[in-house]
């Protein structure tokens, strides 16, 4: 769900994503590395990693075709039921229904529905609204004027209700309470999780790093070795067939993801290139020495992007 704003921010990057990828093909022939670094700026990688495996599905297993009705459209990856919907109905003209987090907040206020979205009875129930409301005709305009509206007039923190073509009808405004709806959230205290991320530089200035597993968190994206906590330095080090010359602790730095806070504590390592011990740390498919100045294509997080940027 995006804001005016979050979209313009945004579109630049799309654009790029689209030029270097402008067909189906050229998206399924791409490694998944180069997608991911191209997807840089956009934030949700698993959006990257999903339109990647979707392009090479629709190439492999539909003859090419992309499905156009609901049913076929959430069987691919990262389609859920709104995103088949408004997909269904703006690219196919199809009479299906969208309800994306926009939408549900011009439905709830609109028709005045109480209660959390996350919840499943208060978001059966606004899909039966948009059911409800969904046009046989002008579909893919109506669609989209329904996002807009959600984007542009009846924002989060400022309904703009007077300007606003759904006013008269409109149970929230009548109420002089939009803000009232959608129900907030349940506030939920996020757990915190701990790691240390290793900046290990070896003496031509290179860094290590190493490539998730292509599933979970950063799933497919390169960064630094980690540890669990200082105490396992030593034992991460020899692991990775390392002997420290020296080793700087940083403050600790905060990542937010949706469901927790990742507290990370950078360790700037320096070696010998003569100390490693080739057998272990001979650049391996999910192993890279990377060097800034002479830099590879990478889809990495913010947070390492950022640390690689303050120790080159
Ligand atoms: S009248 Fe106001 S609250 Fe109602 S849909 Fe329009 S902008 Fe939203």
């Amino acid at each position: 769900m995006l804001q005016q704003t979050q979209v313009s921010t945004v579109i630049p990057y799309f654009e790029r994503f689209m030029q270097s990828y402008p067909t189906v093909e050229s998206l399924a022939a791409a490694e998944l590395d180069e997608v991911l670094h191209h997807w840089t700026g956009l934030g949700y990688y698993a959006r990257a990693r999903n339109l990647h495996k979707t392009a090479q599905i629709v190439r492999d297993q539909l003859k090419g075709q992309f499905p156009d009705n609901v049913t076929g459209l959430i069987e691919l990856p990262g389609i859920g039921r709104s995103t088949a919907g408004a997909i269904s109905s703006i690219a196919f003209k199809n009479q299906a229904t969208i309800l994306d987090g926009n939408v549900k907040r011009v439905l709830a206020r609109f028709s005045a529905t109480e209660g959390w979205p996350g919840k499943s009875a208060v978001v059966e129930k606004l899909w039966l609204i948009a059911e409800t409301y969904t046009p046989h005709k002008r579909i893919a305009d109506y669609t989209q004027a329904m996002m807009d509206l959600g984007a542009t007039l009846c924002t989060r923190s400022s309904p703009n209700c007077e300007h606003c073509p759904l006013m008269e009808g409109c149970k929230a405004f009548k109420q002089g309470n939009p803000q009232g709806y959608p129900g907030k959230k349940p506030k939920k205290k996020l757990p915190v999780k701990t790691t240390c991320f290793l900046i290990i530089k070896n003496s031509d200035g290179a860094l290590l790093l190493e490539q998730n597993p292509p599933t979970g968190l950063w799933g497919g994206l390169w960064v630094f070795p980690q540890c669990e906590s200082q105490e396992q330095l030593e034992k991460t080090c020899l692991k990775l067939g390392i002997e420290a010359n020296s080793q700087q602790v940083e403050d600790v730095k905060r990542h937010t993801f949706s469901h927790f806070h990742l507290d990370y504590q950078p360790v700037q390592i320096s070696i010998d290139n003569s100390a490693i011990k080739a057998s272990q740390i001979a650049e391996g498919s999910n192993q890279v020495w990377y060097n800034p100045q002479n830099p590879l294509s990478l889809g990495m997080p913010a947070p390492i992007k950022a640390l690689l940027q303050k120790h080159f």
